[in-house]
């Protein structure tokens, strides 16, 4: 089975995880400031902050931008549900903005539509939650000026996007947002096994999300209340987790940041690749917007149903059955049943449910030969025909 994703590791990566394995720390230690100076660096941002996974880093994200239990969150529904679920942890009350029919992130238009709309019934969001849909970077600049007009906070999920690039700047300098996260699940651009990071140029959410990763405790003096009572001295000052990363992973991080451009640009080669040798199919390729350079996480078709003999589930389990490890990427998060539960319907959101119908995402990944991506285009060329 040729999968639609996975992890690159090198004989470096190996001995970089073993060293760890060999030295003083294996929890949070120098290994974790290593990597978060590293990803800060590629991506020119002031600070990072790693944590256990990218689940946890949009649940203190979302904490450290004061989201409570009177607050909106908007999100896409084309997303993985932890984009959601970040809100309902904290107690938010969670609503979304359909997509754009080329990008698949959400709409610039439903998105002011729906902040007008909301501005006259008093219920604007907080936070708004941008997904960089495969890598491609949502229009920010344009959402950084609508948070201005109506005053939310914007924190990317950019789980799929480290790597890619915005205006000609790195996803993550957090230029148009508060914060932004990243992911290093095993199918993500690099891995750290699990892990997360979330990125902020604010000194003040900097200080919350460390204290938030670690049980809302602090040891530095100058966050106190009141006078130290000695060396061995902390204050939790706020309700925090155990959200940590751990050097091991860290280590395997920082040793996968070396090769992340490697890793894009093979990516970007096999996508374009791709482009080129699908083009004559009934299917719809993806669309790059002129402002963003994608690090190609997924590679998603849309098959031309009304020009296909056989349906989207016919075609996706023939893809299947010939080895081909295609998947689907997003059902929408409001059709879920528990979305449905707390009163989503089938038909809120049109355009991400269309997408639904007919999106499939075929394989692209680093080791990918272009050989195994020519069983992946002859299976489809036979499929489809
Ligand atoms: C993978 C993913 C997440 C969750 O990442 P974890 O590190 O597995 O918690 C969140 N959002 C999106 C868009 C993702 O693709």
């Amino acid at each position: 089975m040729i999968s639609y994703g996975r992890q690159d590791i090198s004989e470096q990566d190996i001995e970089a995880v073993i060293a760890i394995l060999r030295s003083d720390w294996l929890t949070q230690g120098p290994a974790i400031t290593r990597f978060e100076q590293t990803v800060a660096d590629y991506c020119g941002v002031k600070h990072a902050i790693a944590v256990s996974s990218a689940t946890a880093a949009l649940h203190i994200a979302c904490l450290a931008s004061g989201l409570g239990d009177r607050d909106l969150l908007w999100t896409s529904p084309n997303t993985f549900v932890a984009s959601a679920n970040c809100g309902l942890y904290c107690g938010a009350k969670v609503n979304f903005v359909d997509i754009d029919p080329h990008t698949y992130n959400l709409s610039i238009d439903e998105l002011e539509k729906k902040l007008t709309k909301a501005a006259k019934q008093k219920c604007l969001p907080k936070v708004l939650i941008p997904v960089h849909f495969a890598g491609q970077s949502c229009e920010m600049e344009k959402i950084a000026a609508l948070s201005q007009q109506y005053g939310f906070k914007v924190i990317e999920d950019a789980s799929h996007a480290i790597g890619s690039k915005y205006h000609g700047k790195a996803i993550g300098c957090c230029e148009f947002s508060e914060m932004a996260i990243f992911s290093f699940h095993p199918v993500k651009i690099i891995t750290t096994g699990e892990g997360g990071m979330i990125l902020t140029n604010h000194q003040d959410l900097y200080e919350k999300l460390m204290r938030l990763r670690s049980h809302g405790i602090t040891r530095n003096p100058d966050l106190m209340q009141g006078e130290s009572h000695g060396a061995w001295y902390y204050q939790q000052l706020d309700l925090g987790f155990n959200y940590r990363m751990t050097d091991i992973q860290a280590a395997l991080g920082t040793s996968q940041m070396q090769r992340l451009d490697e890793f894009v640009t093979r990516r970007r080669y096999l996508a374009q690749r791709y482009d080129r040798l699908l083009q004559d199919l009934p299917i719809t390729l993806p669309y790059q917007h002129s402002d963003t350079e994608s690090s190609w996480h997924l590679y998603v078709i849309r098959l031309n149903l009304d020009k296909i003999n056989k349906t989207h589930r016919q075609v996706f389990e023939e893809l299947r059955e010939s080895g081909i490890g295609v998947n689907l990427h997003y059902i929408p998060v409001h059709i879920q049943p528990y979305y449905q539960d707390i009163g989503f319907q089938s038909g809120d959101f049109p355009e991400a449910e269309r997408y639904y119908q007919d999106a499939i995402s075929i394989p692209l990944y680093y080791g990918l030969t272009n050989k195994e991506q020519d069983i992946v285009i002859d299976s489809l060329q036979k499929i489809l025909s």
